[in-house]
């Protein structure tokens, strides 16, 4: 066993970006503590969760949880064996990895189907990775997901915390495409975990939202490349693959639009253009 099992959502962290995986295993007080709206929609997030088990009342709490991972897969094992047609917060453990699933659907001969209940009103990108994630664990868990679907909330309804409507996309084609890469992939977030190395890595438009971003982007100077107006993908991973994030750093012969330039010169030769 690897000295840290690989949750779900620390591989997600890790797809994302390799020093926010590591950062969380090896030095998670340097993260910026979540806000009271972040800590609200994660609440949010578990009642929903919850509320969306009504769905199916002959399912069954798997005992365990997060607390105790071992007893939680102990329990599913023997719950899936015996037939159970629905199983809560289902343990999956295999090759140093570990998932809880919101609802699992038993079809016998371990062939399941993953269920993922989600806070939102729409099918996001993130959502395939998220469920591709599990249905890899569960295959290395020994189990065939023959289905993954997204369990989300009706737009026309309004959660007022107790009830809630869900609508439901199966996502296996999605899901099943990500495979590939995950195996690929998981297991080099399994070495670099492992590892006493901090990652380096490039900064930019992802660090918008991460709770590492303070810590990341100490050094980077008040005016950068990242503040150029509508600075195109292209040309900032270009910078920033140069090693360029101070916006009186940018070469001459870049091309930029004239609102772009006059933004440049203005830190550069402290140019200021009164219209
Ligand atoms: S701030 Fe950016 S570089 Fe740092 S951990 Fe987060 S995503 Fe990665």
């Amino acid at each position: 066993m690897k000295k840290y099992p690989l949750s779900k959502s620390r591989i997600i962290d890790g797809l994302s970006c390799d020093r926010k995986l590591w950062l969380k295993k090896h030095k998670k007080h340097l993260a910026t503590p979540f806000s009271d709206h972040t800590k609200y929609l994660m609440r949010n997030g578990t009642e929903v969760g919850k509320i969306a088990h009504k769905l199916h009342q002959e399912g069954i709490l798997v005992e365990g949880g997060w607390f105790d991972p071992e007893t939680a897969k102990t329990e599913t094992e023997k719950l899936i064996e015996n037939g159970t047609p629905v199983l809560f917060e289902a343990a999956f453990m295999a090759d140093g990895l570990l998932h809880l699933a919101d609802i699992i659907i038993n079809h016998g001969d371990q062939s399941i189907e993953i269920h993922e209940v989600k806070s939102t009103t729409s099918v996001k990108e993130d959502h395939y990775y998220d469920v591709a994630v599990q249905q890899y664990i569960a295959g290395k868990a020994g189990y065939d997901v023959k289905i993954a679907k997204l369990i989300y909330l009706d737009r026309n309804s309004i959660f007022d915390g107790t009830t809630a409507f869900f609508k439901e996309q199966d996502i296996t084609p999605e899901t099943t495409s990500l495979l590939d890469e995950l195996d690929t992939e998981i297991p080099r977030l399994l070495d670099l975990v492992e590892s006493n190395e901090e990652p380096v890595v490039h900064l930019g438009n992802h660090c918008e939202k991460c709770e590492f971003k303070e810590y990341c982007w100490r050094d980077m100077p008040e005016k950068n490349i990242f503040t150029i107006p509508r600075l195109n993908k292209t040309k900032a991973n270009f910078l920033v693959e140069s090693g360029i994030y101070d916006a009186e750093k940018i070469p001459e012969n870049l091309e930029l639009s004239e609102l772009q330039r006059e933004y440049v010169q203005l830190f550069q030769n402290g140019v200021t253009k009164i219209n």
